[in-house]
């Protein structure tokens, strides 16, 4: 006889749900967690960030609004009010967290968890047993190994700084790194942006990619690509002198490294019980979550598929449901959509106009670059772009990005439709909502130039 009928090892998205709706079907289940329940999503990324990313907005809101007729005084900014605010509200998230996990009879431990054999969870001392084990440990920030490295933070750190820079450094070009720099640039921190490649969001459709980085340079980051950082000294002052590949140096109070993630497998004896590890340390799955032994699952970023909230809530619930709701489904990987909360944000759904030209033969796009109406009152440069990728052979829209105001918000309801497969003649026959940004995805009826 086992313990439990699944013992969860980490605490965040994936395994909260998974554990969750597990036991809502029956089971007996355990979850461990080692930090705080709510996982780098709740208490040290998405939700955090975005509360950030409303500080650090407020300040063009204030500058447009003179032009609607409004007067106003602000006299600046106080970071300890945003952290412990933003804390509090962190706090109150892991509340509910382990409330839901209790109410759904979820046995609650905290502790670092190993395995002991496929079997056989450890954790702080005792050894629990399990039927089936899932692991849904996450990722943690990867820095590269530069001299002086250790005077950079990580987005680990950057939530608890104990006052705003004046000058911050951002390196990468990614998420986090285009994320956080909107945010420091927004609180009036002197922000550089310095990503190694050509031009920022890889993977994300050009001409997007593009558009974003106009954009930012206009509201005052300074972007430099094809940048690397060499080394990072430390002057008597506690500054950060950063020497860069083309022989100059920055000096700043803060360098925050945004270069990725990798999934946090050290610790857990994973290729002692027998589950095979990727190149990057990731846990292989196959379709159904599975590792290569028979009953030990994994889900969300430790899996390095696709690292984003949404997609382990719905590869811990497919588990779930698949092993213990007597409900085998899959989860689905495709058309997945996200957003960068930049500042403006993008947001986009299925394949860029590039990805789209690679698998399709023939390809139409459709682009509108505008200034929002809002913004026919104020002084704010800001333009938005729209753009949507059509398989011309099947009519199919394949892609739809922006970058602009409410993306996200936007991009949520044109996922909706490309999920269910509609075609660009679909969107022209949809009517718009005016005045809005929206509607501008159905009136775009004149094809881009190639
Ligand atoms: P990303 O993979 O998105 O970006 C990493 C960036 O760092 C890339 O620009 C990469 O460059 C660069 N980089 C990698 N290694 C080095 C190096 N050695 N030196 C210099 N630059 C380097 O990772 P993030 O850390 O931004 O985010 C991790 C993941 O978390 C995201 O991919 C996303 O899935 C998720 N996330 C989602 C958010 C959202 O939904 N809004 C917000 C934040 C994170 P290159 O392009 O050349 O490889």
């Amino acid at each position: 006889m086992n313990d439990f009928d699944l013992i969860v090892i980490g605490g965040g998205s994936g395994g909260v749900r998974a554990a969750r709706i597990a036991a809502t079907h029956g089971a007996k289940v355990a979850i461990c967690e080692e930090f705080r329940y709510g996982g780098t999503c709740v208490i040290r990324g998405c939700v955090p960030k975005k509360l950030m990313v409303y500080a650090a907005h407020f300040h063009e809101e204030f500058t447009d609004s003179q032009h609607f007729g409004w007067s106003s005084n602000v006299t600046g900014f106080d970071w300890q009010t945003l952290i412990s605010n933003k804390d509090r509200e962190i706090d109150r998230l892991n509340k509910i967290y382990e409330r839901l996990l209790d109410n759904a009879g979820v046995e609650i431990l905290y502790g670092t968890a190993s395995l002991v054999d496929q079997n056989t969870v450890a954790i702080d001392g005792r050894e629990l047993t399990a039927k089936t084990i899932l692991v849904a440990t996450g990722g943690t920030p990867f820095l590269p190994e530069i001299p002086g490295i250790e005077h950079a933070i990580s987005s680990n750190e950057v939530f608890h700084l104990d006052e705003k820079p004046e000058s911050a450094i951002v390196v990468g070009g990614g998420y986090i790194a285009v994320e956080f720099a909107g945010i420091f640039n927004g609180l009036g921190v002197d922000t550089h942006l310095l990503y190694r490649g050509e031009q920022i969001l890889r993977g994300f459709d050009g001409s997007i990619r593009e558009h974003l980085a106009n954009e930012i340079t206009k509201k005052g980051i300074n972007l430099q690509v094809e940048t690397d950082v060499k080394s990072i000294q430390v002057n008597a002052a506690g500054r950060k002198l950063v020497a860069l590949n083309d022989g100059s140096e920055l000096e700043v109070d803060c360098i925050l490294y945004a270069t990725g993630r990798k999934p946090n497998t050290a610790g857990l004896n994973l290729e002692g019980a027998g589950v095979n590890l990727g190149t990057k340390g990731e846990i292989i799955v196959n379709a159904e979550s599975q590792t290569s032994v028979e009953n030990i699952y994994a889900v969300g970023d430790v899996t390095d598929r696709i690292a984003l909230t949404p997609v382990a809530t719905m590869e811990g619930h497919a588990f779930a449901d698949s092993l213990f709701g007597n409900k085998p489904r899959l989860a689905d990987h495709e058309n997945v959509p996200s957003a960068v909360f930049s500042q403006p944000p993008v947001a986009s759904v299925g394949l860029g106009e590039e990805d789209a030209r690679a698998r399709f033969e023939h390809v139409d796009t459709y682009s509108s670059e505008f200034k929002i109406l809002k913004h026919t009152l104020t002084e704010n440069q800001e333009r938005t772009l729209m753009k949507l990728i059509v398989d011309a052979d099947s009519d199919k829209v394949v892609g739809a990005h922006m970058v602009g105001a409410d993306a996200a918000e936007i991009m949520q309801g044109i996922a909706i439709a490309i999920k269910a497969g509609a075609k660009k003649a679909d969107f022209d026959a949809t009517v718009g909502i005016h005045p809005s940004s929206a509607e501008e995805f159905c009136t775009m009826r004149v094809k881009d130039q190639t």
